[in-house]
């Protein structure tokens, strides 16, 4: 597929392959975009502010609103091919479409209430007499920078809330699974002009790296992992940059709790996606008093998940990205168990595939739980009391989301107050999120947040405008 730059097509000399991580298969091959195609997309995009600009809040939310029903039509196709390049099994992709259009919706609407506010300056020393307002402005050109996990959603989650503000965007999708997004970008090209939107695909130490430390792009907002996260927050200079990074979420499972309700939240929250989740359930916390029959009981539902072709509709596991993706979790489970952690199911791998893995007398320093394992393991910390499962939840360098399982007011309450991460859940698990919703982490998590109100906050700037009237 080529990239769309200033409403045309762009190829190159260097290509690289998308893979579909079940069978091998080449989908079909991007560009491997260098500098000077960044360069022209940045150029493209700053070229097309005005013709942005000038349109009316009235006009760029029915166009957001015509892209979500094209979508809507094409929303099996897509689907089918989020599930051939990622690997998930069609059933969660078809959700993700859901979610996509529902992300859309949201920020057609959102268009039309950016509002400022007046400003009482009389308020301040020597204020008298004037009467003063702010204006929510765009920022210019945002790029956004995105994972292979939930390309299509997440990247809406960037490009929508931007346009819904009036900037123009470039994005840089993931090597790994571009497509559904380019697709998707031809899609927005139909309805705004060109070079509204633009694709370069590439690499991200060079193309990304290279939008990140343009002074022509005015904002990054970039979903991935900590490591790059860090490398962005470095180098983006004076740009406004939102961070949506890496989690290592824990589903705290308390004495009193429903525990048939803790093992679905664990099925919903540590498999999804075959565990690439950034809020995916990474650490269960448990206490000992209630640990066994835990245990044994998320054995018997994590036996039910079905490993096989994406594409068929029974599968409720899919693959991981890649195999090399498959092998990093495979030794870091391996790890654990050298260090005394017990398997109770899974633990195997086949290509791409890893089973469904459920590991019980897991420490806290183990490397499995010390970093982001993204992969569908479901590790069992064991604790006593409501005090050592707050210091465990929060024993992390991450703080993206948490879920807690009680039915005691007390114990809830404390959990909230105490746990840091950016969403605490009583009584759901950490992977529950509406497109709607306040979404950022704490600590290493990330910095700012999406979810369109609030994203729209992060790609706008407050300009005061004040008339002396004395
Ligand atoms: P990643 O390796 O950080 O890649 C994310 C994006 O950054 C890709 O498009 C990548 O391009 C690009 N990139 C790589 N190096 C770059 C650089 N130096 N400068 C600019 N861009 C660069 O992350 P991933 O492995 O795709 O995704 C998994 C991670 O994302 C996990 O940690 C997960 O928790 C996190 N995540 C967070 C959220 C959230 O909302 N908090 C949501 C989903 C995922 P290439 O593909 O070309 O390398």
């Amino acid at each position: 597929m080529d990239m769309l730059i200033g409403g045309k097509h762009i190829s190159g000399d260097d290509l690289v392959d998308v893979t579909n991580p079940y069978n091998g298969d080449i989908i079909d091959t991007v560009p491997i975009a260098h500098r000077q195609t960044a360069d022209l997309a940045i150029s493209e995009a700053n070229g097309a502010k005005d013709s942005l600009q000038e349109m009316s809040a009235f006009k760029v939310s029915n166009k957001l609103f015509d892209v979500c029903e094209k979508l809507k039509q094409d929303r099996e196709d897509f689907a089918h091919l989020l599930s051939l390049e990622v690997g998930k099994p069609i059933a969660e992709s078809l959700v993700e479409l859901d979610r996509s259009i529902e992300t859309l919706k949201l920020a057609a609407e959102e268009a039309k209430r950016i509002y400022g506010e007046t400003v009482p300056l009389d308020a301040g020393l020597n204020g008298k007499g004037f009467f003063a307002f702010t204006q929510k402005v765009p920022l210019g050109v945002v790029a956004a920078i995105t994972p292979f996990n939930y390309p299509l959603n997440l990247t809406i989650h960037k490009i929508a809330p931007a346009i819904a503000c009036k900037n123009t965007v470039i994005v840089k999708p993931p090597t790994e699974a571009p497509l559904t997004v380019m697709k998707f970008c031809e899609l927005l090209n139909e309805e705004f002009p060109d070079g509204v939107v633009n694709t370069v695909t590439g690499y991200g130490s060079e193309v990304g790296d290279y939008l990140v430390t343009s002074p022509d792009v005015n904002k990054i907002s970039f979903t991935g992992s900590v490591t790059t996260g860090l490398m962005i927050s470095q180098k983006a200079g004076m740009k406004k940059v939102t961070l949506e990074l890496g989690g290592n979420d824990p589903l705290v499972v308390l004495a009193d709790a429903d525990i048939d309700n803790a093992v679905r939240g664990v099925i919903n929250g540590a498999f999804l996606n075959a565990g690439q989740v950034c809020m995916g359930v990474k650490r269960i916390i448990v206490d000992e008093e209630i640990a066994d029959e835990f245990g044994e009981k998320l054995v018997l539902e994590t036996e039910k998940l079905v490993m096989g072709n994406p594409l068929d509709s029974t599968t409720t596991l899919g693959t991981l990205i890649n195999e090399k993706a498959a092998i990093q979790v495979e030794n870091t489970v391996n790890n654990a168990v050298e260090e005394g952690a017990k398997i109770l199911t899974g633990g195997n791998r086949d290509g791409a595939f890893y089973q469904a893995t459920v590991i019980d007398n897991v420490s806290q320093d183990m490397d499995l739980v010390v970093n982001e394992t993204f992969g569908p393991v479901a590790p069992i910390i064991r604790v006593k009391g409501v005090g050592e499962a707050i210091e465990a939840a929060n024993n992390t360098e991450y703080g993206l989301q948490a879920g807690v399982y009680t039915n005691d007011y007390y114990s809830a309450m404390k959990c909230a107050n105490e746990i840091e991460a950016g969403t605490v859940f009583i009584n759901k698990q950490s992977t529950f999120r509406t497109d709607n919703m306040p979404f950022g982490g704490f600590k290493n998590s990330g910095v700012g947040k999406e979810g369109i109100k609030y994203a729209v906050e992060e790609m706008t700037k407050t300009k005061l405008i004040g008339l002396n009237l004395r």
